[in-house]
């Protein structure tokens, strides 16, 4: 086998615009992945004509001019908005918080009602210093928003009582009070027409590409292959979980294909209580407009990870961060590595600042 500049672990997202941007600068990269596919978590695949995002909802979304216009190299994006649905119980939600909400909620028309009710509730709550989620969403929202759509679905989500959560998980579902369902507040948005994978394909037009290949049985058989690595898998596993295991998120995804051509009229609802066992649905057509006669849903399990199963989401909680900066720390000495990515970096990373830490270890790689 040829000798490389680079061994990039990882076809996903961190690891392709490294592949792309060493490519530019001459450096000849060899990108593996243990999953049968590239693109990582961002992978899309055509079912009855339409993209399935084979590991749940993906919309791009960023405030960074300068990451939009990086990503639209490689891609052309549609305007795609997102605006998600609650479901608790046989009432249904807009999302994010918003005065559609709120009026559906408690059957009231302004801001000044809204405001004067959710005030009246964290009034109620005597809450000072927010210690935990729980408390902080309380007292940003108040009690019936907090109790219809955020504890159930949180719970679900990460496996633990909001009171054992750090608040900046909902740091992204602030209240807003006009009429605007769309969840994000950043400046662009949209998703790749034609999906993900054509970007991740791009990417990699210039690196050669292993999939079914796992980094440590790899490595093992071929030492010498690279001068240096770029490793976006597990952070813990790279160290044979010497400090033990870091803790991760799960998701089981129970993909479908109906004989109809709309099943619930949006891309995505939320369950947000605590007696649906999902915690989403997603009908993928719908984040490129399809006109298909059949339709494609995933329900969307959350679970603890275990070995064996995809690690999805980082628990950046004070006890998993602690045990991650012993990793960081053992990371730091190891010069010929580069840790990147949700894995790599233990965070909870959304793409475009996946793309921004990429596009820094590029710069302090090649120093401009
Ligand atoms: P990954 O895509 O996970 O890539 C890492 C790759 O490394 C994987 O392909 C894995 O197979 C491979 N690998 C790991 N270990 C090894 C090994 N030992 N050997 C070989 N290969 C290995 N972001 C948004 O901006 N908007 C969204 O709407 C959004 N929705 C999301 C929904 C879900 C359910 C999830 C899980 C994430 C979502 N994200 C979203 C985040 C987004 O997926 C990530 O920011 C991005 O995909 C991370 O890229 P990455 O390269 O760090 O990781
Ligand atoms: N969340 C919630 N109710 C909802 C949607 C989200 O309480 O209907 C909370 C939940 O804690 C979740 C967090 O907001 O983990 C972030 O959710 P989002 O859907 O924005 O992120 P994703 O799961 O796609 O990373």
């Amino acid at each position: 086998m040829s000798h490389y500049d680079y061994l990039i672990v990882g076809a996903g997202l961190f690891g392709s615009v490294f592949a792309y941007e060493a490519n530019k600068r001459g450096k000849k990269c060899l990108v593996i992945d243990k999953r049968n596919h590239i693109a990582g978590n961002i992978y899309t695949e055509k079912v009855e004509d339409i993209n399935v995002h084979k590991y749940g909802a993906h919309i791009f979304h960023t405030s960074d001019k300068a990451i939009w216009e990086y990503v639209n190299q490689f891609a052309e994006f549609n305007n795609y908005i997102n605006s998600p649905v609650a479901s608790y119980k046989d009432e249904l939600y807009n999302l994010p918080f918003n005065m559609n909400t709120f009026s559906r909620m408690w059957g009231i028309k302004t801001p000044a009602e809204a405001k004067a009710i959710i005030a009246k509730q964290i009034e109620d709550l005597g809450i000072t210093e927010p210690k935990n989620l729980e408390e902080q969403a309380l007292k940003l929202v108040g009690t019936d928003v907090y109790e219809k759509l955020i504890k159930g679905y949180t719970e679900k989500q990460w496996g633990r009582p909001c009171t054992e959560l750090p608040s900046f998980i909902i740091k992204r579902l602030p209240l807003r009070f006009i009429y605007d369902n769309n969840y994000f507040n950043d400046r662009y948005q949209g998703i790749p027409i034609g999906g993900y994978t054509q970007i991740i394909e791009k990417m990699l037009a210039g690196s050669d590409v292993k999939t079914d290949t796992d980094y440590f049985e790899f490595i093992n058989e071929n030492p010498d292959i690279a001068d240096k690595t770029v490793y976006t898998g597990q952070i813990d596993e790279f160290f044979g979980f010497e400090y033990g295991s870091l803790e991760y998120r799960s998701v089981r995804f129970e993909t479908e294909i109906l004989d109809e051509d709309n099943y619930q009229g949006n891309a995505v609802v939320n369950y947000t209580d605590r007696e649906v066992p999902y915690t989403r649905i997603i009908e993928h057509k719908h984040f490129e407009f399809g006109k298909q006669e059949k339709t494609v849903i995933s329900r969307e399990y959350s679970a603890e990870w275990k070995p064996g199963v995809e690690p999805y989401y980082p628990v950046n909680n004070d006890k998993n961060n602690a045990l991650y900066e012993k990793y960081k720390a053992l990371a730091d000495t190891r010069k010929d590595v580069i840790f990147g990515g949700r894995l790599g970096q233990y965070k909870y990373y959304d793409m475009d600042k996946v793309i921004i830490a990429a596009l820094d270890s590029v710069k302090n790689e090649f120093g401009e």
